[in-house]
């Protein structure tokens, strides 16, 4: 039986930027369910993993409809859960958790949702059969990990540029196999410059948090010491500001780009789709993101 008012949460910290309550109240809305989304800000540590368990408890009981998961708790919930799905597995992160049938669940709906944005863009058009496209991810911390899995899952290539090199080659470690193979680099000008001597990347995925408000002037990309791909599609991960020092470079070097608006969108529309059984219009939570 449907409940006739849902309680939708969001475990993280800090929390005060987020989109979310706006998203899923706009979700709710285009269904026409009624509820409501609460950002439950807990921080790390023992007396905060109490509280998270606390809530783990009331979505077991049925309290509680769904919760999503952000930093600094995408890891620390897994082994409380019963299950974790495949891409929350590999990724090693869950950003969204429901109970079905006496089982607590973790699933990851940042790496589905990156990969169905991408889609929509037509970054693949003109290029050549045969060779499979290559994606330069910077970052590799939880969305450089399920953007990593999704590229890798439809086929791609992947280099993992990251400040410390360490957590790049722990990423490219977990991900490589028999039959992919993730390349990991420092995020610094002399070893990108190395790599795209002879790479040819048909996707930057900007997976750090530079860029985003306050610090807009910040970027990943090594600016004026390493010339963009040419042809490189440039996605931001980061949507708050629209226009991110990294996009803005990108186009004014002539290379196209998003901002993680509809990505952030995306996923939140399956974490609804994973609570509710119903599909929310994208665009009215779009339109509420937007406003
Ligand atoms: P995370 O797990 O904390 O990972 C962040 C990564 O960025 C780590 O590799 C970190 O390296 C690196 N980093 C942080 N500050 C840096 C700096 N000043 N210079 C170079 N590298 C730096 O965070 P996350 O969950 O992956 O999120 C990353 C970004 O993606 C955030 O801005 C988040 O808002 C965005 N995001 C957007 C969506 C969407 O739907 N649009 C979804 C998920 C995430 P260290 O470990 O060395 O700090």
């Amino acid at each position: 039986m449907k409940p006739a008012n849902y309680s939708f949460g969001l475990i993280g910290y800090p929390l005060g930027h987020s989109l979310s309550p706006g998203l899923h109240e706009a979700a709710l809305r285009s269904v026409g369910l009624a509820g409501e989304y609460r950002l439950v800000p807990i921080p790390p540590g023992s007396e905060g993993e109490a509280a998270i368990q606390d809530l783990l408890e009331q979505l077991r009981a049925g309290a509680v409809h769904g919760l999503n998961v952000t930093i600094p708790h995408k890891q620390t919930v897994l082994p409380w859960l019963d299950e974790l799905t495949p891409v929350a597995r590999a990724s090693g992160a869950a950003n969204t958790l429901f109970h079905r049938k006496g089982i607590l669940t973790g699933d990851n709906t940042d790496a589905p949702a990156f990969l169905s944005t991408l889609r929509e863009t037509d970054t693949l058009n003109g290029k050549p059969e045969g060779k499979p496209p290559l994606g330069l991810v910077l970052g590799a911390g939880g969305a450089a990990r399920a953007v990593s899995y999704a590229l890798l899952s439809a086929g791609w290539s992947v280099a993992v540029a990251a400040r410390r090199f360490e957590q790049a080659r722990e990423l490219a470690d977990k991900f490589t196999g028999a039959d992919q193979r993730v390349t990991p680099l420092a995020l610094q000008a002399p070893s990108l410059d190395r790599f795209l001597s002879s790479n040819q990347p048909d996707l930057i995925v900007n997976a750090t948090p530079l860029g985003m408000e306050p610090r807009t002037g910040a970027s990943p990309w090594p600016d004026g010491r390493v010339p963009f791909p040419s042809g490189a599609f440039v996605y931001d991960l980061v949507y708050n500001p629209p226009e991110t020092a990294l996009l803005r470079a990108a186009r004014a070097a002539g290379l196209r780009g998003m901002n993680g608006l509809p990505m952030l969108v995306e996923q939140a529309a399956l974490a609804f789709e994973r609570w509710t059984g119903l599909s929310p219009s994208r665009p009215a939570m779009l339109e509420a993101a937007r406003t």
